[in-house]
């Protein structure tokens, strides 16, 4: 496994794979890497001849007094883990090679941004200002390093991977984007580099973020329509956890990302939550689609068909 650190170094290997007629798969990464991010190694291996992963620590999508100065870096950990995962190559670019006209190393200020409107207005984007912008820029700008046939993306970060499915669709990427399930630790909590953070009480009353996206699925699956009924379960989830701070409990369309009051039958539904604990924000959500028929019509229908056929 090579581990490459410049743009064309990239390129002309990406550009060597498709001259054999072969396929590249790119996972983008942060690094500090976790059994969330080897699934989607995984799940890349499946679906292209040759296995990319990058990992660059983003500036652009840190907001002023985010963690990109403390978050995790372990490149020669990483290297292992994707050496014997079966990843091809390791793209690990400097800051000043992904954002080449800028002086400063670590706060780039490029002219060139890419973004998509609109859906970055709720959920995590209303919080983290210029956060997506800084995602599809940085995204475009490894799109144009690797040249990837397919991309692999987490439904951990729902609103990122919609996001990033529209600027692909409206700008005519041809990269297929490949989403991947969530993966979590044994009690509930999702996977993550930011888990580390925590400390032991913290990490302890963590799962209510996954109690509180159960009790939305559990919610719209016995057919709840009220959005606002299911954020109440979510938040009276959350509210067991004593250090919990809530950022936000959310029920949007899973496509446009726009908030929805009344739940339509059929419809692709995220429900969402930040919260913090201490500084450490974590994320998580469910997608669900509203059923069609919800279960007490359905208990109705039974009974009317049982009542005809018993007169
Ligand atoms: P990051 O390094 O946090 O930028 O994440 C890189 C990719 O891994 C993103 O597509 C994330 O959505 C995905 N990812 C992070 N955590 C998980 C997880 N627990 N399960 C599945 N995918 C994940």
């Amino acid at each position: 496994m090579d581990i490459l650190r410049t743009v064309s170094e990239m390129q002309s290997y990406a550009d060597a794979v498709h001259a054999t007629g072969k396929t590249v798969g790119l996972v983008p990464t942060m690094g500090a890497l976790h059994g969330g991010h080897l699934s989607l190694m995984d799940l890349a291996l499946n679906h292209a001849d040759r296995v990319v992963a990058s990992i660059f620590v983003n500036p652009t999508q840190f907001g002023p007094g985010e963690d990109f100065e403390e978050y995790p870096r372990d490149l020669e950990g990483d290297a292992d883990k994707l050496r014997e995962r079966g990843v091809d190559v390791v793209f690990a670019p400097a800051a000043d090679e992904m954002y080449p006209h800028n002086d400063h190393p670590t706060r780039p200020a490029p002219l060139a941004w890419v973004e998509v409107e609109e859906f970055d207005n709720v959920l995590c984007g209303k919080y983290r200002e210029g956060h997506f912008r800084g995602v599809t820029t940085v995204v475009t700008k490894l799109f144009n390093a690797c040249k990837p046939d397919v991309a692999v993306f987490g439904q951990k970060d729902a609103q990122q991977l919609a996001i990033l499915k529209r600027m692909v669709d409206e700008l005519l990427f041809d990269v297929e984007i490949v989403s991947a399930p969530i993966i979590r630790e044994p009690d509930g909590l999702a996977m993550s580099s930011r888990n580390a953070y925590l400390n032991e009480r913290h990490r302890e009353q963590a799962t209510v973020l996954y109690d509180a996206i159960q009790e939305a699925e559990s919610a719209i699956r016995g057919g709840e329509q009220d959005a606002n009924r299911v954020v109440r379960a979510m938040r009276d989830a959350l509210d067991n956890a004593p250090d919990a701070r809530v950022q936000y409990a959310d029920v949007v369309n899973a496509g446009t990302l726009t908030s929805v009051e009344t739940l339509d039958r059929g419809e692709d539904v995220l429900a969402a939550v930040a919260v913090y604990f201490g500084d450490t924000r974590l994320i998580d959500n469910v997608h669900v689609r509203v059923p069609a028929v919800s279960s007490t019509d359905a208990v109705s229908a039974d009974s009317e068909r049982a009542g005809s056929a018993g007169a």
